[in-house]
């Protein structure tokens, strides 16, 4: 892993093996950082920044079209690892793919757009000036669903505005999620220091990353329990937190319900729904309920699950046995608490971790629709009118993303903006996949925004200095 200046095994004793989720084969093996390695990649980090953050931002932009241009060409490559590593159908890893270079291009637009201001003084011969700089060293935790687009959307911009990164990807998903990434900025020619990965267990150096008195920035994106434990103890560090969702898709009683099942198919089970965005709850008015369900049962059931290396598979295996397992402890407790289970099967393939997509229908207290499932699975609730739909889409501790199906776009606008979520899709599945918008969260699903302007605001901080042009009275 790249450490400060150098590419070198992380110094832990222990060693942990990446391996693809559908045949179980072993990619490659890692000795894990350290908190030593740690230090040297925040030591490198505060060595290398200001002499990046003096550099004209031309220089900057240039690294980032590079890396840009490296993602073009070695396109097959990072696809195949993206297959081979999170398990992702070939449509999957193709769009993550996309999204991480459009990202790029996007952040080498940034260092032209980092402005300050001057400001209005009531002291005579005053001159306020508010400078606009990188915060200095950024710390960036990344998951293992879009691991490459998830630690990028993080590390292109903090780099491009003048900061220095140190970035831990998820455990399942080093390489997508940081070494490659890394590699490419190399080749790019970002100097040396400038990212360092550390690969590690979040148990092993998490609280060592976050505590560490060097970053300015945390910037994570995971699960909230994990988001809320660093929110405790990242002390006066700014915090970009992007977390959970429970996200609910809201069939209106004048939806076209051809293009809401559409979308509510990719919309709950793209990925194997192992995306923070995707639908996790189905909200469909009574008036529609039955025919709606009906149809998106006929097409559930004919999506094709298992190998994700075949181009025509729609859902690949879930990351690891432990996630499946819990996905299958909540199935079992909705069933427990009055679901009814619609559509399902038992997983299969050489790890057993194909899960063929599961469909309940019951209230919005069964655990698959009260907690995050992050799988394929979809609750569908009947609502009784808009303002019930409404009732029972707010009634989450999440806000991260939605969706609302009807025929009067203003009336579903006015729906929309009343959910409360950071992002509301209309005629549309509530997975985003423009790279560069507003993309964040509300209540339990995270602060901050990113992309564009966001991701600028982010990643710099004010520094105000007046200059006094004249002598001037003092009170003492
Ligand atoms: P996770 O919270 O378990 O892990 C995320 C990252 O945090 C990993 O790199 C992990 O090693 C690290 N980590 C774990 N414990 C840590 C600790 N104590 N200190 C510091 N770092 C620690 O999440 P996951 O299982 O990898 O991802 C799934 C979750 O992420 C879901 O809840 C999903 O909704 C959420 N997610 C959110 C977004 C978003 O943009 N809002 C995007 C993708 C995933």
């Amino acid at each position: 892993m790249p450490i400060g200046t150098a590419w070198r095994p992380g110094s832990s004793d222990n060693t942990r093996a990446v391996t693809d989720p559908y045949t179980g084969d072993t990619l490659t093996e890692l000795a894990q950082a350290d908190e030593g390695d740690l230090d040297e990649a925040y030591s490198a980090a505060v060595a290398a920044q200001p002499d990046w953050a003096e550099a004209p931002p031309g220089e900057r932009a240039a690294v980032l079209r590079a890396a840009a241009d490296v993602m073009t060409a070695r396109q097959d490559e990072v696809v195949d690892w993206l297959i081979r590593e999170t398990g992702g159908t070939r449509a999957k890893a193709e769009l993550e793919w996309g999204l991480v270079r459009s990202v790029m291009w996007e952040a080498a637009s940034m260092p032209h757009h980092v402005e300050g201001r001057i400001m209005p003084s009531d002291i005579p011969g005053k001159e306020s000036r508010v400078y606009r700089q990188p915060v200095g060293v950024v710390a960036v935790i990344s998951p293992w669903n879009f691991p490459m687009q998830l630690s990028n959307r993080s590390v292109a911009p903090a780099l491009a505005v003048g900061n220095a990164v140190v970035l831990k990807p998820a455990g399942d998903t080093p390489v997508t999620g940081g070494l490659l990434l890394a590699r490419i900025f190399e080749e790019a020619g970002l100097p040396p220091g400038l990212l360092s990965v550390v690969v590690g267990s979040g148990s092993d150096i998490g609280d060592a990353i976050v505590e560490h008195p060097v970053p300015r920035v945390v910037s994570f994106t995971g699960s909230t329990p994990v988001g809320k434990g660093i929110a405790e103890k990242a002390g006066l560090k700014k915090l970009a937190l992007e977390l959970g969702g429970n996200g609910p898709l809201v069939i209106l009683d004048d939806a076209d319900l051809d293009l809401a099942v559409r979308a509510s198919v990719f919309g709950s089970f793209f990925h194997q729904g192992q995306i923070c965005m995707i639908g996790n709850r189905i909200i469909a008015d009574a008036k529609i309920h039955d025919e709606f369900l009906q149809r998106f049962l006929d097409k559930v059931k004919a999506l094709k699950v298992g190998d994700p290396h075949e181009p025509d598979t729609q859902l690949g295996p879930v990351i690891n046995s432990s996630q499946l397992e819990g996905i299958l402890d909540k199935i079992q407790r909705a069933q427990d608490d009055g679901a009814d289970l619609l559509l399902g099967g038992e997983p299969f393939g050489p790890t057993g971790q194909c899960l063929p997509p599961h469909v309940l229908s019951g209230g919005n207290d069964v655990a698959t629709a009260r907690e995050e499932v992050f799988g394929p699975v979809m609750t569908v609730i009947r609502a009784d009118g808009e303002e019930d739909a409404l009732r029972i889409a707010n009634d989450t501790e999440y806000g991260l993303s939605s969706a609302v199906f009807s025929r009067d776009v203003d009336r579903a606008v006015r729906f929309g903006r009343r959910i409360q979520a950071g992002m509301t899709h209309i005629n549309d599945a509530p997975v985003n996949d423009d790279a560069n918008t507003a993309f964040g969260g509300e209540k339990s699903s995270g602060i901050g925004r990113f992309g564009g302007q966001w991701a600028i605001d982010e990643f710099t901080t004010d520094h105000w200095v007046s200059v006094q042009h004249e002598p001037r009275q003092y009170a003492i």
